[in-house]
């Protein structure tokens, strides 16, 4: 048994004109294959449909461009010449029309205009746009190329040139609309702060340094700075950017603070590994503004350092106990913002494994880890504070509560281990579609460019894309 299907359009208005054939299928019914439309079928199926309306609204708005809009005259045809709508179901060929200028207009501007350049002036459907930079966000270029070649029927511009350009477009406007540089974001005066209304709850923003492969020296790599910041009643935003490549870093993390409410009486923690690029950063934002050396960066030193000292555990068993002993001691102290005995616990640790007279292999480096862990917690002495009370309390004093940043923004899609290798340029750009696609800011920022995208017919289509 076969079905056959026929389909059509049938316009409700004189805009389309006629009843046209969109397609047919032949389909039978004989196994769980058969039924309903394949995707091939599928992509056909939306393609022609596609190509059906674009022209027909094509076709009745160049109708009302023909007539100047000064005196109502209709203006001569000067042929057509083929242009290609990129579309999200399908590629579709239309006619530019060219048309001579009218002539009650002043004969200094051009002789013909083509007024399909005003319509589509990218040639590309804003929500095609939309989904390309939104999957080169989030998987390889060329995986994206071929994601939406597989559920689309997009077959030219399916590449990873194209869509690696077109994310790069998306990401440059988004770029072009950032305010100027500033060294200092603190404006007005304590006085006036006080007379704000009382804040919402604190921000803590957590900035952190990655690194990938550079394309340029294939043996170098270069640094990003990524970060989330978390208010306490609104949804966390991501941050990201090439360190010594962004002009504007401050006023990048400005922004993604505005954009949360920040106001100038409120309390922002900025959690940083301490290191002197995301430290300065961070300088001169906001007022009360705290600066916190992370807990996770703390940690993490003090793992590697009880791993030397496990080592030295196996030459001389008392030794490596007394120091695994003393870095617990270090690690509570530290937790506690007791700074002053930390100091003291971290000397005497210092101490002890400069005297270390065993053969463990790896005993220089262990030397060189507590000098520099030494060095790390007295130049951070002004960042530490009490993580105990602010943990029981319910704050944030660590980045990596759910998952680091820079696990989340860089290493799943910059991926070092993939031999991936980046332009600056190219990774920058690409932070700033990625960020947006994490947090769930770049279909808002497309809504705003096309404020038509937010019209879904009452589908919510969209929605459930950007979800
Ligand atoms: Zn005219």
């Amino acid at each position: 048994m076969h079905v056959r299907i026929l389909l059509q359009i049938t316009a409700d208005d004189s805009t389309v004109g006629v009843t046209e054939e969109v397609t047919a299928f032949e389909k039978p019914v004989e196994r769980p294959e058969d039924l309903g439309l394949s995707l091939a079928e599928g992509k056909a199926l939306t393609a022609a449909v596609q190509g059906q309306i674009v022209k027909a609204q094509v076709a009745s708005w160049a109708d009302r461009q023909r007539c100047c809009e000064a005196c109502g005259t209709r203006r001569r045809s000067k042929g057509s010449s083929p242009v290609v709508f990129r579309t999200l179901y399908g590629d579709v060929p239309l006619a530019s029309p060219r048309l001579h200028r009218c002539p009650c207009q002043s004969t200094d501007g051009p002789a013909t205009l083509l007024p399909l350049r005003t319509l589509i002036p990218g040639q590309i459907a804003p929500e095609r746009l939309y989904l390309e930079a939104r999957w080169v966000s989030l998987v390889p270029y060329a995986a994206a190329a071929g994601l939406l070649a597989d559920v689309l029927p997009i077959a030219s511009g399916a590449n990873r040139t194209t869509v690696r350009e077109h994310a790069l477009r998306v990401a440059e406007r988004a770029e072009a609309e950032l305010g100027d540089e500033r060294p200092c974001f603190i404006d007005g005066c304590p006085a006036e702060w006080e007379a704000l209304p009382i804040p919402e709850g604190r921000i803590v923003a957590a900035l952190d340094g990655g690194y990938v492969r550079n394309w340029d020296d294939r043996k170098s790599n270069f640094e990003l700075i990524v970060g989330r910041s978390v208010p306490e009643d609104r949804a966390p935003r991501y941050l990201g950017l090439v360190h010594g490549y962004d002009q504007k870093p401050k006023r990048r993390l400005f922004e993604v603070l505005k954009s949360q409410g920040l106001q100038a009486n409120q309390d922002v923690t900025f959690l940083t590994d301490g290191g002197e690029e995301v430290r300065s950063l961070t300088e001169l934002i906001t007022p009360e503004a705290e600066h916190v050396l992370d807990w996770f960066h703390i940690t993490m030193r003090l793992t590697v350092l009880s791993q030397y000292a496990r080592g030295v555990v196996h030459h001389d068993d008392a030794e490596g106990a007394r120091l695994l002993a003393s870095l617990d001691s270090i690690k509570w102290l530290l937790w506690h913002g007791n700074q002053y005995r930390a100091g003291e616990e971290i000397a005497f640790f210092e101490g002890g494994v400069d005297d270390l007279e065993v053969s463990y292999p790896n005993l220089g480096k262990f030397k060189r880890a507590a000098h520099e862990f030494a060095v790390y917690i007295a130049s951070n002495a002004g960042s530490l504070i009490n993580y105990g009370e602010r943990f029981r309390s319910g704050e944030r004093i660590s980045s990596c509560l759910a998952e680091s940043t820079v696990n989340a923004v860089i290493s799943k899609r910059f991926a070092k281990r993939q031999q991936m290798q980046w332009t600056k340029r190219g990774a920058h750009l690409l932070l700033q579609t990625r960020t947006r696609t994490l947090d769930g800011t770049l279909r808002p920022l497309f809504e705003r460019w096309y404020p038509g995208l937010a019209n879904d017919n009452g589908n919510g289509a969209a929605q459930a894309a950007a979800a």
